[in-house]
This record gives C-alpha cells, sequence and structure tokens, in this order.
C-alpha cells in the first residue's frame, strides 16, 4: 500500500492532501491509492471548500499594480465577486463598524 504522511479526516487512512480550483473556488481533497488482488485502487475523499482568493487574477493585479494607487480598491472589488451573500453582510457590518470608530 502506498501511503502518504496525511490522516484523511475522512476515512482515516493515509493520503495525499490536494487543492483543486473549479471557476476561481478551491476544494479539498484527500487521494488515497491503495494495492487489492494485484491491482491499483484509487479513491478520493471530499474535505471541504477553501474559501479562496483568485491567485493568478491577485499576482497579475499585484505586478501591474505596483505604481497603482488604486490596487487595493481593485483587490477588495476582486474578492467581493467571490464572496457569499452572507460574507458580503458580515463584511458590511465589519466595514459599518469601522467608520464609527473613525467618526470617534
Ligand atoms: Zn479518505
Amino acid at each position: 500500500m502506498m501511503s502518504g504522511h496525511y490522516i484523511c479526516p475522512r476515512c482515516g487512512n493515509t493520503g495525499y492532501p490536494q487543492k483543486e480550483t473549479r471557476r476561481g473556488r478551491t476544494y479539498l481533497y484527500c487521494y488515497h491509492y491503495r494495492i487489492e488482488n494485484g491491482k491499483r485502487k484509487a479513491w478520493r475523499c471530499y474535505l471541504g471548500a477553501e474559501k479562496y482568493v483568485n491567485v493568478e487574477r491577485f499576482q497579475q493585479l499585484e505586478l501591474s499594480g505596483l505604481s497603482d494607487k488604486n490596487r487595493y480598491k481593485k483587490y477588495i472589488l476582486n474578492i467581493l465577486d467571490k464572496l457569499e451573500p452572507e460574507d458580503l453582510k458580515w463584511l458590511q457590518e465589519e466595514i459599518k463598524n469601522r467608520l464609527i470608530v473613525e467618526e470617534r
């Protein structure tokens, strides 16, 4: 049996954790391999979604935007595209709280 060093929280076997990105979202899987009756058996366990900002877009902005004073605004707009409605509500509260602090 081939084994990784990672213990899968789902099935308890050792395996290889992998991140997979689809449409700007990252999902975590644990890949498992085992030799059974001379055949290689492979399976993966789904470990959940990871909140994720599209790194490539982010880096492009970083590279092109070093002299761009608006780059933080661009970052935020990029991130906003990825957020779920409940995250947007949370962010709204965060911003509100910060504005209150600054008014004092
Ligand atoms: Zn597993």
